[in-house]
């Protein structure tokens, strides 16, 4: 039987002070690299200017890192419209596919109907990288993640399943899964799941962790289908 855990918000006074320290963090980034960049045009020194593209680089990353953590304290900044489920869907998968060719691990979809969901479409996407991207990490050798995708019309809600054979979570771990800073991974940031659930909930949608030791984990999405969401919406102004 999987353990079971049902999504609760974990964003703690900690992830709200890391936010504000990742917003300062930011300004001195972009000063220094616009100084590595112009040294390193103008040096004589070999070394410095090979690397200093990977300099740039890394800075990126970095900034990249502190750029999605910080869409976490700006919770008023998704754009909730129509979105495409099913296109938001084949991106996200698309953008995984070389990091799954190179963790050996093959990426399966299967969808029913053509859907639009409530949301943000960028939003939506990182949180379903950051879902895929688990997935794939927690096989060590080779395997595969299936993706399902099936609308609930009765509940108005598009359920996505996002299903590993990786090797899953022990109660203890189930339990931390979305803890700012929780991580198991050496070069893991702890962050991916509790950005993934705030961007989800944020689209009033739910996510639930069901995990096995050594079998793998299944995480479920539902997000709101928006044509009924409209439909409502238009009964209750009428
Ligand atoms: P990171 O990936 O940087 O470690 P996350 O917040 O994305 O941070 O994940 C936190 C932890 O949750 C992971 O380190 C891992 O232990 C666990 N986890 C999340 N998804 C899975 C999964 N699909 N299979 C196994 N463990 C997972
Ligand atoms: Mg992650």
């Amino acid at each position: 039987q999987f353990a079971e855990m049902v999504y609760v918000d974990k964003l703690s006074t900690i992830g709200q002070m890391a936010a504000s320290f990742a917003h300062e963090i930011r300004n001195p980034i972009t000063t220094v690299r616009g100084f590595i960049q112009f040294l390193g045009k103008d040096t004589k020194d070999e070394k410095f200017k090979e690397f200093t593209p990977l300099i740039l680089e890394e800075l990126d990353r970095t900034n990249k890192i502190i750029t999605s953590y910080l869409t976490l304290s700006k919770p008023n900044e998704q754009q909730l419209s129509k979105i495409s489920i099913d296109k938001t869907l084949m991106d996200s998968i698309e953008l995984m596919k070389p990091l799954g060719l190179y963790s050996r691990v093959e990426l399966q979809y299967e969808g029913i109907d053509k859907n639009d969901v409530y949301g943000d479409e960028q939003h939506l996407k990182q949180a379903l990288m950051n879902v895929i991207k688990n997935a794939i990490e927690s096989i060590e050798y080779e395997g595969n993640v299936v993706i399902t995708k099936k609308p609930d019309y009765f509940n108005e809600v598009v359920v996505l399943t996002i299903e590993d054979n990786g090797k899953g979570m022990t109660n203890e771990q189930l339990k931390n899964v979305g803890l700012p800073f929780y991580t198991t991974k050496t070069k893991g940031t702890g962050l991916g799941s509790m950005i993934t659930n705030r961007l989800i909930r944020e689209m009033q949608g739910t996510i639930q962790y069901d995990s096995k030791e050594n079998r793998g984990t299944v995480v479920t999405i539902t997000l709101k289908l928006y044509d009924k969401n409209e439909k409502k919406n238009h009964l209750k102004k009428g």
